[in-house]
């Protein structure tokens, strides 16, 4: 099997390149170098080794506590020591201080090496946001630097049997005693519920405070701690750990709250746009984990199809896989969705961190969640084809990234979900501004012809009454035309030929979504 690789100098690239980095006003490219390339040795040396051990063992549920695979504990401890958990915690709690660009070069290393740990663990940051902007001074004092240096971890429990994509079905209740909140009711899928990682955990949980038909404006934000403040525990139990297709070391989890003591954060029936901060970000680092996943499937079958010799070249010569067209263009397509699925990111997140162009960060959004986590399965896909009936095997791994990757279309909104938003609230009312933004972007970045394609499909929609059945098509369209504004700024990366092969060969599909969008 090939050993994970950071990609340390595409990530640097596409920052610099493609999402514009430089005009962050406290970008410092040395700087961003030497923190990726410290956390890349980290996890080549300690983190990627334990991503096969976790496959294989899985997490156990042991006397209610949840049981992590050989070895997690240890590099954790690691990661701790290190200072990784405070990279972007401010200063005055004592964190590094770095902004989001900083953490999304980590986070996507991270999850090319272990996606299992770093959902377990990746979830900090967001709180940590979350409490800056929601939080009252006694709970931030309180509660970030605990995280800020690894002490606890911390979880997101929105969903519920009954709730998934919909919100506002949660039923688990909140109710005020005395001064304090006790909270009742199921959540499941919770990633890292439980684990030995940290003794204690800090649960942000979305509950009804309102009666039960008032929907999302009925629902607030808690902190729920595993531990009350005399160490005894507060009553969540674990009372599953799902199986699952992939991700068999992140322990995803059912949970039991039962008159769990909690304290309110943000304003009461507001839970939902304090939820939205974490999930906002969350999103982006979704997107990049499809990205490490598309990356590190690349990187295994181009390792192997430069070795393996099978069948002649045009010289009559015995030729490796990577010689023959049909592979070659796999290999392409892997290379480019794995580096134009960066590029998204990072334009949204240099973008995010900007705050200039909120609403072009809205239009953003959507499409890289959804362009990544796709590309991810399909890179994944294309993979095991590359090394065919090695790549059915576990061998490889390549099988282990295909069923990792899989998740990330549909946690953090499902992909039909985002191309929704895209295709209707975002070109509704005071929304569409965000449309607005990308049309501005793309039309100084994209060839005329291009834009026009789009242009017309998104007017049909906006008269349309059957906008949702063209969601899957209006988003493609979008990634379309949003992958030939930012391909020319790969001009100088080595890797330009094969994103313009990739381009070339799907140059048809504009005018055909086009087309489809706007008939009927
Ligand atoms: C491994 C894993 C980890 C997870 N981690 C967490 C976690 O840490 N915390 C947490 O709270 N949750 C977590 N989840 C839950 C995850 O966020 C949900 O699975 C996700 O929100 C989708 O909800 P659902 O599974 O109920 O699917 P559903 O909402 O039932 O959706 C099923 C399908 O229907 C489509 N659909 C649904 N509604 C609509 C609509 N209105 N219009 C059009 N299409 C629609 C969706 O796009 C999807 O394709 C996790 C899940 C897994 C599997």
């Amino acid at each position: 099997m090939k050993p994970f690789a950071a990609p340390v100098d595409d990530i640097l690239f596409t920052l610099t390149e493609v999402g514009g980095a430089a005009s962050l006003h406290d970008w410092d490219g040395d700087l961003m170098r030497e923190i990726t390339q410290a956390f890349a040795s980290f996890a080549e040396g300690e983190i990627a080794p334990l991503d096969e051990v976790g496959d294989t063992q899985g997490c156990r549920l042991e006397d209610g506590r949840v049981i992590m695979p050989d070895g997690f504990k240890q590099a954790y401890a690691d990661y701790a020591e290190q200072g990784w958990p405070g990279l972007t915690v401010p200063e005055e709690y004592d964190g590094q201080g770095m902004g989001g660009v900083a953490l999304a070069c980590v986070s996507e290393v991270f999850s090319g090496a272990n996606h299992s740990m770093q959902m377990v663990t990746g979830l900090v940051p967001g709180a940590v946001r979350t409490l800056l902007d929601y939080g009252t001074e006694a709970q931030k004092s309180a509660y970030i630097p605990r995280m800020a240096s690894g002490e606890w971890l911390s979880t997101m429990c929105l969903t519920e049997p009954g709730a998934g994509s919909d919100l506002g079905r949660i039923r688990a209740r909140a109710v005020q005693d005395g001064d304090a909140w006790k909270i009742t009711g199921e959540k499941i899928f919770i990633s890292g519920g439980d684990q030995d990682m940290t003794d204690e955990i800090f649960h942000l949980v979305l509950a009804r405070t309102g009666d039960a038909d008032s929907g999302v404006k009925g629902l607030s934000l808690f902190i729920c701690l595993s531990h009350l403040p005399d160490g005894s525990r507060n009553p969540i139990t674990v009372t599953r750990i799902e199986e699952k297709m992939g991700l068999h070391a992140s322990p995803t989890c059912q949970m039991a709250f039962d008159g769990v003591q909690a304290e309110l954060i943000g304003e009461e029936g507001a839970g939902l746009k304090a939820m939205f901060t974490m999930m906002n970000h969350a999103r982006i680092d979704v997107a990049l984990q499809g990205v490490a996943h598309a990356t590190r499937a690349h990187d295994i079958a181009a390792a192997y199809c430069a070795e393996r010799v099978q069948g002649r070249g045009a010289d009559g010569q015995p030729a490796t896989l990577d010689q023959h067209a049909d592979v070659r263009n796999m290999l392409n397509e892997m290379r480019a969705l794995s580096l134009l699925g960066r590029a998204i990111s990072h334009l949204a997140i240099v973008e995010l961190e900007k705050e200039s162009d909120p609403m072009l960060v809205e239009f953003l959004t959507p499409i890289a969640k959804h362009f990544c986590t796709e590309s991810a399965s399909r890179a994944a896909d294309l993979g095991i084809q590359c090394l065919g009936g090695y790549g059915y095997l576990q061998e490889y791994r390549v099988e282990q990234v295909w069923r990792d990757a899989r998740i990330c279309r549909i946690y953090e909104g499902a992909s039909g979900i985002h191309a929704l938003t895209l295709t209707t609230r975002l070109l509704q009312g005071r929304a569409a501004e965000a449309a607005d933004r990308f049309a501005a972007f793309t039309g100084a970045n994209a060839p005329a012809e291009a834009v026009a394609h789009w242009t017309r499909a998104r007017a049909a929609l906006a008269g349309s009454t059957d906008a949702a059945a063209k969601a899957a098509d209006f988003m493609a369209l979008s990634e379309w035309l949003l992958l030939r504004a930012l391909a020319p700024r790969f001009q100088s990366h080595a890797a330009a030929p094969e994103i313009a092969s990739y381009l070339a060969r799907n140059d048809y599909m504009g005018a055909v979504l086009s087309d489809r969008i706007c008939a009927g």
